[in-house]
């Protein structure tokens, strides 16, 4: 073996003289070969391509089965956004209307409540232009209250109209659901809401809400559920419907389609609350956007 020949021993079979010759024109078999493969064009917006299943779209926030919403307005996932995306407000159940001059507490299932045990997110906004989707913000939430859903139809002609406040995030109420404020189940605590261990409304928050909202909508359905004569009401999974369009009325309709409830909502793994879940103080909000200011 001559000394040019020890320094360089490729690795890769040489080509023999017939491929040589053809190699200079051997990229147009890929042209060619795929000239007779089905077209792969999608029909978008005409025809809506369904993501994968753990696709990171817009959020949701979640709902238990009765109805009282999952957020409690502990901000944890304010604090775990890179982009400083999400703006979080807590408030206190017992500061509702309807629990004037009464003492509301996290074991107390009487009064209103907006969600189980001493707080709720009473302003949650969401500024899209700053989202880089990353997913943070669902796993740090202790309730599973945030989650993702298959929605990536996120665009706006507005700046501020980017910036989604908690009526476009909400999840709808499933049929059979009851629309808070109500009591929480009579008996359980926030740790059972946690646990799953809620299942639907009882008959007892409906009679406590024809009592105070005798015109709620979701009386009726949710009646035939606490009395067993409807199923429970079910949370959704992913699913995107063709039919949903652009805007804020079908985002909202939209919603009830996606639904971003993984396959083990509800189950043990949300149960990571304390007991004093909106400790985080005024002075750490101050940092915060204001409510509609557009800081992207
Ligand atoms: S409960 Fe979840 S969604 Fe609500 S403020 Fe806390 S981390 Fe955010």
């Amino acid at each position: 073996m001559s000394e040019r020949e020890k320094e360089y021993q490729p690795l890769r079979p040489q080509p023999g003289p017939i491929a040589e010759i053809f190699a200079p024109v051997a990229g147009f078999g890929v042209t060619l070969s795929s000239m007779f493969k089905p077209t792969v064009t999608e029909q978008y917006p005409r025809k809506k391509v369904q993501p994968q299943r753990r696709y990171h779209g817009r959020h949701q926030l979640n709902r238990y089965a009765d109805g009282l919403e999952k957020c409690i307005g502990c901000e944890l996932c304010a604090w775990a956004c890179p982009a400083d995306a999400i703006y979080v407000e807590g408030a206190s159940n017992a500061d509702l209307p309807e629990n004037a001059g009464r003492e509301v507490r996290a074991d107390d299932s009487g009064g209103a409540h907006m969600s189980p045990g001493e707080r709720y997110g009473r302003v949650y906004q969401i500024n899209y232009l700053r989202c880089i989707f990353c997913g943070l913000c669902i796993e740090a939430c202790p309730t599973r209250a945030l989650t993702m859903t298959n929605d990536y139809e996120l665009a706006g002609n507005t700046r501020s109209g980017m910036i989604y406040e908690k009526q476009d995030l909400l999840a709808p109420l499933a049929e059979g659901m009851l629309a808070a404020p109500h009591p929480m189940v009579e008996g359980t605590t926030d740790t059972d809401y946690y646990s799953g261990d809620v299942l639907g409304p009882t008959t007892a928050q409906v009679d406590w809400v024809r009592e105070h909202r005798p015109e709620d909508e979701t009386l009726e359905a949710a009646q035939a559920a606490a009395s067993g004569q409807a199923p429970a009401p079910t949370l959704r999974k992913h699913e995107l419907r063709p039919d949903e369009g652009p805007g804020a009325a079908e985002r909202s309709a939209g919603a009830a389609a996606v639904g971003s409830v993984r396959e083990d909502e509800g189950s043990t793994t949300g149960a990571r609350a304390t007991s004093e879940p909106g400790s985080t103080s005024e002075a750490q909000l101050t940092g915060a956007p204001a409510r509609t200011e557009v800081t992207a």
